[in-house]
């Protein structure tokens, strides 16, 4: 058994060993309240504290604008797909025309659930480039009027990622899927009208989503639209208006002390740059791997790539284990490997994965 395990899972993934250690220590009394955090109340005293101090970090962690609600959901990133058009594509009854980007995997999913509800235009797609790259800017065809614009800024699967926030009339206002490298880097919110983000990844355990939303956007949603998924609904009722996901916005919440003591975001984005810097490196050593998005476009936190003689494929995966460096194979849609390195990555974790790519590369 190897002593030291390194997770380069897409999601669920690692998380900051002291944030479980902390979370053991108080599965069974919670601060002396003689309860495991599971077993609150979502409106009692307690859990309202805990809610509090998560909205308040993540606040403070992403410098949220006052004008912008943060909203705890639960569906995931694509009940986001269907719940975004519901509360926003309503105005002017009649059906509202949504931008997209497509990327890769995710935006691909974003569109094809869109088409439900509004039409859908895609302004810019990178599919003939096997998604290896962003769009450039100058190349998109935006809908004057069109009800938002949806961008992935960090496409999981393809290890694409944003180094740009769109310039766009103000008017229009930008939808970005954050759910694989919110937290990762500074970002300015301001520039973005609706931010979204599992929190498998970056933040805590599944079940839980993050919404970041302007006020002016919580107006527009089509009348069907699911209460539990109204957006002003959700807002008006703190999160509460059903039972939020109250252990994972706990686990969440955590996370966002931890960050706070490690320097926050800003810190975080160096370690990052640093981190993805090393892993590239070895493989961009020689031909013996490959990763294939061009270099302005490369993924922080998620690096797809391929051995140039794939018959070693499973020999990789085998020596990689063996050595305590886990859920290295890539997503089935794509093959080859992914290393996903996110926050609570250590350098160390990435470091032990670059001894182990120059060994087998026999380098
Ligand atoms: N968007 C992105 C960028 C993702 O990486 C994922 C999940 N891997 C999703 C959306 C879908 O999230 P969920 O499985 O929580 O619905």
């Amino acid at each position: 058994q190897p002593t030291q395990i390194h997770n380069f899972s897409a999601g669920p993934a690692v998380l900051p060993k002291v944030v479980l250690q902390q979370a053991a220590s108080e599965m069974l009394d919670w601060h002396g309240s003689g309860m495991s955090v599971m077993e609150m109340s979502h409106r009692g005293p307690e859990f309202i504290s805990i809610y509090k101090q998560a909205e308040a970090d993540l606040r403070e962690l992403l410098a949220v604008p006052p004008n912008y609600k943060i909203l705890f959901m639960q569906g995931g990133g694509l009940a986001q797909n269907a719940i975004i058009p519901m509360n926003l594509a309503g105005c002017c009854g009649q059906p509202a025309t949504i931008d997209f980007i497509h990327t890769g995997t995710w935006s691909g999913k974003s569109i094809k659930e869109a088409k439900r509800y509004a039409n859908v235009n895609i302004a810019a797609s990178g599919e003939a480039g096997g998604f290896t790259s962003v769009p450039p800017q100058d190349t998109w065809r935006l809908t004057p009027g069109a009800a938002y614009l949806h961008i992935c800024t960090n496409e999981t699967i393809d290890g694409v990622e944003y180094n740009f926030v769109p310039k766009v009339d103000p008017r229009l206002p930008i939808v970005a899927d954050m759910s694989s490298h919110i937290l990762s880097r500074t970002i300015d919110v301001s520039q973005y009208g609706l931010i979204f983000a599992g929190a498998q990844k970056n933040i805590g355990p599944a079940g839980l989503t993050i919404v970041i939303v302007r006020d002016d956007l919580l107006e527009d949603a089509l009348p069907d639209c699911p209460s539990a998924f109204h957006y002003k609904t959700v807002a008006e009722h703190e999160s509460m208006f059903n039972t939020p996901p109250t252990y994972a916005i706990y686990i969440a919440g955590l996370v966002f002390a931890h960050l706070k003591a490690q320097g926050g975001v800003a810190a975080m984005e160096q370690r990052n740059i640093e981190k993805a810097r090393l892993l590239y490196e070895a493989l961009d050593a020689d031909d013996f791997y490959q990763n294939r998005v061009a270099l302005d476009c490369r993924s922080r936190m998620n690096i797809p790539f391929f051995l140039r003689d794939e018959s070693l494929n499973e020999q990789f995966l085998a020596g990689a284990k063996a050595r305590g460096l886990l859920q290295l194979k890539g997503h089935k849609s794509v093959g080859g490997m992914r290393a996903s390195i996110y926050n609570a990555m250590p350098l160390e974790g990435v470091q032990a994965l670059v001894d182990y790519l120059n060994e087998f590369a026999g380098r």
